[in-house]
C-alpha cells in the first residue's frame, strides 16, 4: 500500500535553484497533484509555486504547511515539466522562474501586495476610533485597512508617503502583506473585444427579484436577437450594455466570451491556393513525416513571396486530420490581426491565439481553451511554444531568424531551439521557415540535422525586385550636397506617385536626428544613466535615451565647453518623413516605430491604412520590414542600409543581410513589378552586395566561413556572461573574481574578457562582460554551473550576474 502523502517538494519563482518541502494540511492530501500551482509561505510572504514530487519522506528540517491549492487539474504536464528542466540547466536559469514563464496563469491573480490587519493591528484601529486622532500616514493606513485588506496600489493613491507607513506598521506587526490575492474576473477584457449571448434563459423564470433596467432590456434585446454580439457596439443599440452584460454573465443569464484577436476584423473568404510544384513538393515531404509519427526538422527556405504561408496551413490540416494539434510561432510584431484572421477563417473556431500584447486575463482565457482541447490550432509569439497543445503534432517557426525569439530576460531561452526540443521529445514535426534563415539552422541543415526544402521562386513566377545599389559617397561628389534623399530615390517616388502606386522607406534608427553634439568641442550630449547618446525627438523638443527612457531638454549651452554651437546630427525617422513632406507636399505619409507605435492597436491601425491606400508612402524603421504582403507596394528604399555594420556584434553583417533582403523581399509581390533602391556608404560590404543581389547562398558561403574562422556560432557554443552593479568598484570586482574562476581556461574553451561592456553603464548600473567560446556544449554548461555556485556561496545580489546562452546580440 503506497503511504499517505503528506509532503511536496514545490519549486518556487525565487533566484535559489533548490525546491522546498511543505506539509500537506489534512484537506489537501489527495488533491495536490504534480504540476499544479499552489500558496507558499516563504520567509514573510505567500508565493505561488508548482509542485514537482507529492511524497511522504519527511524532510531535514520542519516543513511549514501548505496555504492553498490554486489549481485542481496539472497546469504543466509531465512534457512540460521535463521541457522546463531542460531550459533550466541549459540556459542557465533557476527552474522555479522558468517554470513561471510558462504559464500565463500569473495574470489572473493580481500582482504586487495586499495588506491586511494583524490582531494586534486590530486592537491598534479600535483605540483609534475611540477618539485618538491625527492625520499621520500610519494612522491614515491603519483607518482604511480596518474597513478591509486593501493592495499597495490602491493605498499609494489614498495615502500620500504610504509606502514608509507600511514598512514601519509591518515591522511593528500591525499589519501582514500577501503577495498575491483573489482571482481577477478573467472578461476583464474591453467591450470592443467582448461577446455576448442570450442564453435562453428568461428574467422571470431565472430570478425572483427584478432585475435593473439596463440588465432587462439588454436581455430581451439579446432574445429577440439571436447570436453572439459584440459589446461596443451594443452600447449603441442598448443604453449601458456593457456593465448589464458582465453583470448579467454573472448571474449566469447571458454568455460572454473574449472574441478572438481577428474575429472584428472583415476579411473576405479565400479559398486554398492549390499548391504549386514547389510548395506540393515541400508539403509531401512535411505530410510524410507527420503521419509516420515521426520527429523531424525541416528548414523551408522560401524566397520572399514563395507562398510558405500556403504549406503552412497545408501542414496544420494534415495534422488536425491525423487527430493531433499545431503551434505555430511568428515573431513578436508578425502577429496582426490580419494574420489571426487568416487562420480563424481557415480553422475556425479551433483556433487560439496567444499574443504578448494581450492582458493577462485574455491569455489566460485562451490558454484554457487549449488545455481543454477547445483549441486544436494556436498560433503565438515567443512564449507560446509552451502552449498546453493536446497531443502535439507540429509547430511551425515562421521567420524563424527573427531575434525576438529570443527572450531578454530570465529564463533567457531561443523559442526556436525549444520548439524542436520540445517536438523531439512529442514525435511532432517542425517546420523553421524563412527567406533568410539563421546561420545555426542552415548549417544545422548541412550536416543533416535538419532537412532542408527550398522555394526558390515567387508564387506565379512573379520577378524577384531590381535592386539599385547608391553610392552615397559618390552622390555626395556629384551633387556636392549631403542629402538625405539621392536624385536616383526622389525619382523612384515620383514615379510611384504619378502611377497611383506606393512606396516603403526604411530608416534603421528612430528618432529626429541620431544625436546631438557640440561643434566646437566634439561633446555629445549622453545619458546621465547610461553611457549613450541621447536621440533627439522633436516631437517633444527632447532628447530621449532608447535604453532607458531618460529624457532631457535639449541644452542651450555645451555642459563641457559652455558654447553654444550645439549642432543635430545624423536622420532619425521623424526627421526622414519631416523631409520627406517637404519633398513631396502632396504625397500622404505614415509612419512606423516605436514613437508612433505605442498602443497595442497602432501598428495594425497604420499597417491597415497603408493596406487600404490611405498613405502613399510609409517610413519606418525595421518595423515595417517584417513579412507584410501589400501587393500595391513596388518600391522599397533602404535610406541608409550601413546603420547597423559598424556595431561591435559578430551578427553585425547577418542582421543587415536580413534586414535589406527582408525588406526589399517587400516589393512588388502584386502584378506589378518591384523595385528597390539601397543607399550605402559602404557598396563593397559583402553582406550589402549579397542583399541587392537577393543571394542568400552566397551570404552564407561568406559568412559561415568567417564563422568558422572565428570559431564563433555554430562552431562554438557561446554565452556571454554580465556582471553589474551600481557601484562600479564591485563591477570591476565581481568580474575578476569571476574571470579568476576560469583561469587557465579548460581545453578547448576560450575567454574573452572580462572587459567593460560596449555599453559601459545602463540604468545607472556599471557593466563588464566576458564572452565564453566552448567547443562542447557540456563543458559551456559545467563551466556555467561553476559560476553561478561561486556567485551563490560569495552570497552576490541575485540580479547582479546575468548569464545569457546562445545569446543574439552581444550588446
Ligand atoms: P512568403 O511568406 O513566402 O513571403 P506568402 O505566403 O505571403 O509568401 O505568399 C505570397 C502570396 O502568394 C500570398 O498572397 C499568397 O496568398 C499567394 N499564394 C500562395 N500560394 C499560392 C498558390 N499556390 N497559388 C497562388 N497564389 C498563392
Ligand atoms: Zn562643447
Ligand atoms: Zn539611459
Amino acid at each position: 500500500m503506497p503511504a499517505e502523502p503528506i509532503y511536496c517538494d514545490v519549486s518556487l519563482p525565487v533566484p535559489l535553484d533548490q525546491p522546498f518541502t511543505y506539509l500537506l494540511p489534512e484537506t489537501l492530501r489527495h488533491r495536490v497533484r504534480t504540476g499544479c500551482r499552489v500558496l507558499a509561505p516563504f520567509g514573510a510572504r505567500k508565493l505561488t509555486g508548482i509542485v514537482l514530487r507529492v511524497h511522504s519522506e519527511p524532510p531535514a528540517a520542519a516543513a511549514r504547511e501548505l496555504l492553498r491549492l490554486l489549481d485542481e487539474e496539472p497546469v504543466l504536464d509531465e512534457a512540460l515539466l521535463a521541457l522546463g528542466r531542460w531550459i533550466s540547466v541549459y540556459y542557465c536559469a533557476p527552474l522555479g522562474e522558468t517554470l513561471r514563464a510558462m504559464t500565463p496563469l500569473s495574470g489572473e491573480i493580481r500582482r504586487g501586495k495586499i495588506y491586511s490587519l494583524t490582531s494586534a493591528g486590530r486592537e491598534v484601529a479600535r483605540q483609534l476610533h475611540l477618539g485618538a486622532g491625527g492625520d499621520e500616514p500610519t494612522i491614515a493606513v491603519l483607518r482604511l485597512l480596518d474597513a478591509r485588506p486593501l493592495s499597495a496600489t490602491y493605498l499609494k493613491q489614498k495615502v500620500p508617503q504610504s509606502a514608509s507607513a507600511l514598512r514601519s506598521l509591518e515591522k511593528k506587526g500591525f499589519i501582514e502583506a500577501e503577495d498575491v490575492a483573489a482571482e481577477r474576473d478573467p472578461l476583464r477584457a474591453s467591450a470592443a473585444r467582448l461577446h455576448v449571448e442570450f442564453l435562453g434563459k428568461r428574467a422571470e423564470d431565472a430570478t425572483h427579484g427584478k432585475l435593473p433596467k439596463a440588465e432587462r432590456e439588454l436581455l430581451s434585446y439579446l432574445e429577440l436577437h439571436p447570436g453572439a454580439h459584440n459589446l461596443a457596439s451594443l452600447e449603441e443599440i442598448v443604453p449601458k450594455a456593457s456593465t448589464a452584460a458582465r453583470s448579467l454573465a454573472r448571474k449566469g443569464l447571458a454568455g460572454l466570451a473574449v472574441e478572438a484577436a481577428s474575429a472584428a476584423l472583415e476579411t473576405s473568404f479565400r479559398p486554398p491556393h492549390t499548391l504549386n510544384a514547389h510548395q506540393l513538393a515541400a508539403f509531401t515531404r512535411i505530410h510524410a513525416s507527420l503521419e509516420a509519427r515521426q520527429f523531424q526538422t525541416y528548414l523551408l527556405q522560401g524566397v520572399t513571396g514563395s507562398g510558405k504561408t500556403e504549406i503552412y496551413l497545408k501542414a496544420i490540416d494534415s495534422a488536425l486530420a491525423l487527430g493531433r494539434g499545431a503551434l505555430l510561432l511568428v515573431p513578436e510584431i508578425g502577429l496582426t490581426p490580419a494574420v489571426a484572421a487568416q487562420f480563424h477563417q481557415r480553422f475556425q473556431g479551433k483556433v487560439a491565439i496567444l499574443h504578448s500584447a494581450f492582458n493577462d486575463a485574455e491569455r489566460a482565457q485562451e490558454w484554457r481553451r487549449i488545455r481543454s482541447g477547445d483549441a486544436l490550432v494556436v498560433v503565438a509569439t515567443r512564449s507560446g511554444v509552451f502552449a498546453p497543445v493536446r497531443d502535439l503534432g507540429l509547430i511551425i517557426v515562421d521567420e524563424e531568424h527573427d531575434q525576438s525569439y529570443k527572450q531578454q530576460e530570465t529564463p533567457r531561452y531561443q523559442g526556436r531551439d525549444v520548439a524542436v526540443v520540445r517536438a523531439r521529445d512529442a514525435d511532432a514535426v517542425v517546420v523553421l521557415g524563412s527567406a533568410t534563415p539563421s546561420l545555426e539552422s542552415r548549417h544545422n541543415a548541412e550536416t543533416g540535422k535538419y532537412v532542408r526544402l527550398e522555394l526558390p521562386e515567387r508564387i506565379e513566377q512573379r520577378p524577384m525586385p531590381r535592386v539599385d545599389l547608391i553610392d552615397m559617397r559618390q552622390e555626395f561628389l556629384e551633387t556636392r550636397k549631403n542629402n538625405t534623399f539621392s536624385r536616383a530615390l526622389i525619382a523612384a517616388v515620383t514615379e510611384r506617385l504619378e502611377n497611383g502606386e506606393q512606396s516603403m522607406l526604411l530608416l534603421n534608427r528612430r528618432g529626429f536626428s541620431s544625436f546631438v553634439a557640440c561643434r566646437a568641442c566634439g561633446h555629445r550630449m549622453e545619458c546621465v544613466n547610461c553611457s549613450v547618446t541621447m536621440t533627439y525627438h522633436r516631437r517633444d523638443r527632447r532628447l530621449l535615451c532608447h535604453y532607458c527612457n531618460y529624457s532631457d531638454r535639449v541644452p542651450e549651452r555645451c555642459p563641457k565647453c559652455e558654447s553654444d554651437h550645439i549642432q543635430f546630427l545624423g536622420v532619425g525617422s521623424e526627421r526622414l518623413e519631416d523631409e520627406l513632406h517637404g519633398a513631396f507636399p502632396r504625397a500622404r505619409i505614415a509612419r512606423l516605430d516605436r514613437d508612433t507605435v505605442t498602443g497595442k492597436h497602432d501598428y495594425e491601425k497604420i499597417l491597415s491604412g497603408f493596406r487600404d491606400h490611405a498613405f502613399d508612402i510609409l517610413v519606418g524603421t525595421q518595423m515595417i520590414a517584417k513579412g507584410h504582403d501589400i501587393p500595391n507596394v513596388t518600391l522599397v528604399g533602404i535610406v541608409n542600409a550601413d546603420g547597423g555594420l559598424g556595431l561591435p556584434d559578430f551578427r553585425a553583417g547577418e542582421r543587415t543581410f536580413q534586414l535589406l533582403t527582408q525588406a526589399a523581399g517587400r516589393a512588388g509581390r502584386g502584378g506589378t513589378p518591384g523595385i528597390v533602391v539601397i543607399q550605402t556608404i559602404n557598396p563593397d560590404h559583402y553582406a550589402i552586395r549579397c542583399a541587392a543581389a537577393q543571394d542568400y547562398e552566397a551570404f552564407y558561403a561568406q559568412e559561415i566561413a568567417f564563422r568558422e574562422q572565428l570559431r564563433y556560432p555554430p562552431f562554438a557554443s557561446i554565452a556571454n556572461i554580465l556582471v553589474r552593479s551600481k557601484s562600479e568598484e564591485d563591477a570591476l570586482r565581481m568580474s575578476t573574481e569571476l574571470g579568476r574562476l576560469v583561469q587557465p581556461a579548460p581545453e578547448g574553451v576560450r575567454i574573452l574578457g572580462p572587459a567593460v561592456a560596449p555599453v559601459a553603464r545602463l540604468k545607472n548600473e556599471y557593466r563588464y562582460q566576458m564572452l565564453l567560446k566552448a567547443s562542447s556544449r557540456r563543458r559551456l554548461t559545467e563551466i556555467l554551473t561553476a559560476m553561478r555556485d561561486f556567485a551563490a556561496t560569495e552570497k552576490w545580489n541575485p540580479t547582479s550576474l546575468v548569464i545569457d546562452v546562445d545569446p543574439v546580440t552581444l550588446l
